[in-house]
């Protein structure tokens, strides 16, 4: 049996990417201007063309017919070779665009976490099919060049994605600004401008290869819409919800929302509240009496009323469901969310929530 190259290739080419990495001086200082609060997706963006540049040139000094069996890229190498090194691409770049959308969140105000990219898996494997179906891998070699850039650049693109569909769910008014950079190309020309959520066209999110355009996540002006009205809060109407903040209504998600209604006490005077009910179990995960914003935001993001389980039709027609949501601020675990929608209703309101492990499947 032919020695198994796999492990060997990958390590070298992992120590290459990482010493590319740190060897790119504009690398290490968007890095250090991402970490010290001070970027935006631009920054972020150009973070991820460094970190695409620097494993692309990785992968070209190590990848060759010459140094592959066959002279090909077979599947179970592209697999075990070319797979973790676009998901140490991917974990780098979505980290940068996570700190940034927390630098762009606090500055505005705002008391919701950034939300996440996960892994491009089609992205991934329509790069690693497209190697391993070439008989001579140099034939392809090209596929891991501008096309890695293009995997890197679409993370943070995604992320503002995220964020912007999440804050516009959660009510409130973000902007997306996209600028066409070196004259990129007629499509790009046509695409850019300033959208406000959601009168954000998808392909604001999309870029092709070779385009270097900017796609920047703006809060919007700080007002929030109701999203069942349409209506604009006005600035006389902005006493109120200073008011409100102060007894529970914060200017990240809202206690009633798009989603669901959460009256004012629930989470400060029950859920939260020292020598309450459930209260230490909410501790016990990290959460503090004052953090009533951060579990609302953290519900919010895992409430999916198409996991509803346990439902019941109680006489008078009121409906009661359980949602199970993994919370904590460090440390997570499941807790049995505990809902009910009245006749008439068009949102559930929380009744309670508790600490309580389950098998079940779908959690
Ligand atoms: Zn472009």
């Amino acid at each position: 049996m032919p020695e198994d190259i796999a492990p060997a290739l990958l390590e070298s080419i992992r120590q290459d990417f990482e010493s590319n990495l740190g060897g790119r001086q504009r690398a290490v200082q968007l890095l250090e201007k991402i970490q010290a609060s001070g970027a935006n997706y631009a920054d972020a963006g150009d973070y991820a063309e460094e970190v695409g540049a620097a494993l692309a040139d990785a992968f070209r000094a190590n990848l060759s017919s010459a140094a592959l069996p066959d002279g090909r890229m077979y599947w179970n190498i592209a697999d075990r070779v070319v797979r973790p090194l676009l998901e140490q691409d991917h974990t780098l770049v979505a980290e940068a665009a996570q700190t940034v959308q927390q630098s762009l969140n606090t500055a505005a105000g705002l008391g919701i976490r950034p939300q996440p990219v996960p892994l491009n898996e089609s992205r991934v494997e329509g790069i690693l099919n497209k190697i391993s179906a070439a008989e001579q891998y140099d034939d392809v070699a090209w596929v891991l060049d501008e096309p890695v850039k293009n995997f890197s650049r679409a993370i943070i693109d995604e992320s503002i994605r995220r964020n912007v569909e999440f804050q516009g769910g959660a009510g409130l008014r973000p902007r997306v600004i996209r600028r066409v950079v070196a004259n990129c190309c007629r499509w790009c020309s046509n695409l850019a401008g300033t959208y406000t959520y959601p009168d954000v066209p998808n392909d604001v999110y999309r870029r092709h290869e070779y385009c270097r355009c900017t796609v920047e996540y703006d809060p919007g002006d700080g007002r929030r819409q109701n999203v069942h009205t349409k209506r604009w809060t006005t600035a006389s109407e902005r006493d109120k919800i200073e008011t409100r903040k102060k007894i529970g209504i914060g200017s990240g998600v809202s206690l009633d929302n798009d989603k669901y209604v959460i009256q004012d006490e629930k989470i400060s005077g029950y859920l939260l509240k020292p020598g309450a009910k459930h209260a230490a179990e909410f501790f016990g995960v990290g959460y503090s009496a004052e953090d009533w914003q951060l579990l609302n935001s953290d519900i919010y993001e895992q409430f999916d009323e198409s996991r509803k389980t346990d439902v019941r039709i109680l006489d008078d027609g009121t409906e009661r469901f359980s949602i199970f949501m993994t919370l904590g601020k460090g440390k997570k675990k499941r807790f049995r969310t505990v809902w009910q929608k009245e006749p008439g209703e068009e949102k559930p309101r929380l009744i309670t929530a508790y600490r309580e492990d389950t098998n079940h499947e779908d959690i």
